[in-house]
């Protein structure tokens, strides 16, 4: 491995660049663009696209492209390569300051929901200066945002600023109540945990259900499977820690800060963390991250599943969204601090996150809905579909003091009154238990679990940074009237907490009377996809969303009919996946198979009275299940039929998760079931045993 303080960020056109390459004036009229959001001088970019041209090219790249993330959830590049003619029919290397700061991709590709007329297929994409320009592949990549030429969002990254701008300025507000004058910028910082499984390649090959959806659709259990816990934290196997090498090499080059690595719960699963950042920073690497893990795996001659639930019967992979707020000073507003000022100031950050968080549930569970994901929220391995806060026992008990005015603590027995007493420390240790929460204080930042492996971390943060805004705003509202502002800032708090307390709860996710009682305290428990996403056009969604210029309201309904469309394309394709295994592969290798048991039984009978007794009972388990598989193949085959006939979008979501999901299940438990008595190398497809244990 070489230096990494060497190999790290040398692919990024990173401050540190910046400060050496370009012009003073230039410098720092773009540090003011990045910084305070300031618009970017023409003069300006020109000066900034010419020098990152020349460090492009010096590194290797040939092309640049505007790098965004459009709706689809992936991200996407159209590379234009630098060269430009000049009249003595010679070609010199361009890349104009217009080049860097806007592109105009043809946007009739990516899906709009509806936003963009079919009539101006144009939409342009904008630099964000705030994230770096990167080399990747030979490409000089800049991230930008994607909007139709009316100026809606046709990407994930436009609202995830307008919602940073929402959270900075209401923080400010707050921030300002507490005398504190200094403070120019609040951002909401992110470190996305991502899981993942790597398989063998050749194995993978082999499996159509992999290739076409990312998940196995059929494969009975093997022998063994997690129940050991002998992978979690295990030894990493040497095929897995050269990728893990490789990849952190590639990760750092880009300045990726990945930091963690370890063997998951299932076997073939792993997890990579990186340090935190910024959160439009951190969700451009994380999609970079998850793509980058897919290349450097094929180079190891493995795939990288990405799929929140590859494997039936084992742990499915989640992402966890590690969310604080931190001021331009340097100070995490979700740290409880030493003084009762800072106490308090955290007390009321904190009671901003309740409250949005309880408010706002709905849509979180939105942010995070996705067909893949459905299988594992719920499912005890995930959190549980209902969204509830972890405070552990510490911080629960201080708040209940407040709530009740009772006396905290063993010693003074004082009333703990906010901004005056000082709280008592609570170790990280402490705060960090509950792994079944689906959102989780862990000492100075909220972990929210709930994201499939494949989520964008922008849909969640969006959320989230909105939802804290206004609960801020309401604070700050509230606040800045008051003749006295400790005795205003105790009950506020106070009344928050009592409104709100129903969202906390410290226990066991996974325990069913959890369930119950989340039921009986009013808590949501949207179990699938269909059933979450109408609560995105609910009145107070959209007021929220719009009241802070986050998404109009025609962006939201694009979102909700490119989700529900989602939602029914991807079910689509795992039945069509299905049909054409069962049909073309499982039900003719199996019918192979009697046709060779049968044979073996006449044989034996025409050599007079041999025991044929294991064939026959076998041929006739074997018929029996395939003339059941084959019922249930055409019942699925017909459903898939019915559900093409629905127009409406949300209505045929519903109907492919009542019917067609349904329908899928029950031919896959009778397919297993062949599986388990049908020898291996009659069976088409490689096994679970082969694909979970395929990485030496
Ligand atoms: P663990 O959850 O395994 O105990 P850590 O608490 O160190 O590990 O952090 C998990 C993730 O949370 C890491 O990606 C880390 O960078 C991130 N994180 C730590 N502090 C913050 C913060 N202030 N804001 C956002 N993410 C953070
Ligand atoms: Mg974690």
């Amino acid at each position: 491995m070489s230096n990494i303080s060497e190999l790290f960020a040398s692919n990024v056109f990173n401050d540190s660049v910046m400060q050496q390459r370009l012009p003073k004036e230039t410098y720092k009229a773009l540090q003011r663009t990045i910084k305070e959001g300031r618009s970017l001088d023409p003069n300006v970019a020109t000066v900034v696209a010419n020098a990152m041209k020349d460090w492009a090219i010096e590194k290797g790249a040939t092309h640049y492209t505007h790098w965004f993330q459009p709706l689809s959830g992936l991200s996407a590049e159209k590379h234009d390569s630098f060269i430009s003619p000049t009249a003595d029919g010679e070609i010199i290397m361009e890349f104009s300051g217009k080049e860097l700061i806007q592109g105009e991709p043809d946007a009739s590709s990516f899906p709009s929901g509806g936003l963009r007329a079919t009539f101006e297929a144009r939409g342009y994409t904008a630099w964000d200066p705030t994230s770096y320009a990167f080399i990747k592949d030979g490409v000089l990549c800049i991230p930008t945002a994607f909007c139709s030429y009316g100026g809606e969002a046709l990407d994930k990254k436009t609202p995830l600023l307008r919602s940073m701008e929402a959270i900075n300025k209401q923080a400010l507000r707050v921030l300002k109540l507490f005398g504190n004058n200094e403070v120019k910028s609040v951002k909401t910082t992110v470190g996305p945990e991502q899981e993942y499984f790597l398989i063998d390649e050749d194995v993978y090959n082999q499996r159509k259900d992999l290739i076409y959806t990312g998940r196995t659709l059929f494969g009975a259990k093997p022998p063994k499977g997690q129940e050991l816990e002998d992978h979690y934290f295990g030894i990493i196997k040497p095929r897995v820690q050269a990728f893990m090498n490789d990849l952190n090499d590639e990760l750092w080059k880009l300045g990726i800060l990945a930091k963690t690595e370890h063997n998951e719960v299932a076997p073939a699963q792993h997890e990579l963390a990186p340090i935190f950042t910024t959160t439009n920073i951190a969700a451009d690497h994380n999609q970079l991250t998850m793509e980058i893990m897919q290349k450097v795996a094929k180079k190891h001659h493995m795939v990288c599943l990405l799929h929140e639930k590859p494997f039936a019967g084992v742990n499915g992979s989640g992402k966890h969204n590690n969310w604080a707020l931190s001021t331009d000073t340097g100070v995490n507003l979700l740290n409880p601090g030493d003084t009762p000022y800072e106490n308090a100031q955290f007390l009321l950050f904190l009671a901003a996150v309740i409250q949005a968080v309880d408010d706002y549930q709905d849509m979180l569970r939105v942010s995070v809905a996705s067909a893949g994901n459905d299988h594992r929220l719920g499912a005890n391995e995930a959190p549980p579909a209902v969204v509830s806060i972890f405070l552990g026992t510490e911080l629960t008990e201080i708040l209940q003091a407040i709530e009740q005015d009772a006396p905290y603590g063993n010693k003074e027995k004082e009333l703990l009154k906010v901004g005056v007493h000082t709280l008592p420390k609570f170790p990280k240790d402490s705060t960090d238990r509950n792994r079944t929460s689906p959102f989780a204080f862990t000492g100075n930042k909220f972990e929210f679990r709930m994201l499939g492996s494949f989520s964008s971390v922008s849909c969640t943060n969006v959320v989230l940074n909105t939802a804290v805004a206004e609960s801020l705003k309401q604070f700050a509202d509230q606040l800045e009237g008051a003749a006295n502002f400790e005795d205003a800032l105790h009950d506020l708090i106070k009344q928050t907490i009592t409104t709100h307390k129903r969202i906390i709860f410290n226990g066991n996710g996974y325990d069913d009377a959890w369930l119950t009682e989340a039921e009986r305290r009013g808590l949501l428990n949207l179990r699938t996809t269909p059933e979450a996403l109408p609560y995105s056009l609910h009145e107070k969604n959209i007021k929220l969303f719009t009241s802070h210029k986050v998404y109009s309201e025609a962006e939201m309904k694009a979102r909700f009919e490119i989700l529900s469309e989602n939602y029914s394309k991807t079910i689509n394709i795992e039945a069509l996946t299905m049909i054409d295994m069962a049909k073309k592969d499982i039900l003719p290798a199996v019918s192979r198979y009697a046709h060779e048991l049968s044979d073996t039984v006449l044989a034996k009978a025409a050599c007079g009275e041999i025991d044929s007794s294991y064939e026959k009972d076998l041929l006739s388990k074997i018929s029996k299940l395939t003339g059941t598989a084959y019922r249930k193949l055409q019942k699925l085959e017909e459903v898939v039929l019915q559900a093409h006939e629905i127009e409406d979008a949300a209505a045929q979501s519903l109907f492919y998760k009542d019917n067609v999901i349904t329908a899928m299940s029950e031919l896959r438990i009778t397919v297993d079931e062949l599986e388990t008595i049908v020898p291996a190398d009659s069976w088409p497809y490689p096994s679970y045993g082969k694909l979970l244990f395929s990485v030496k």
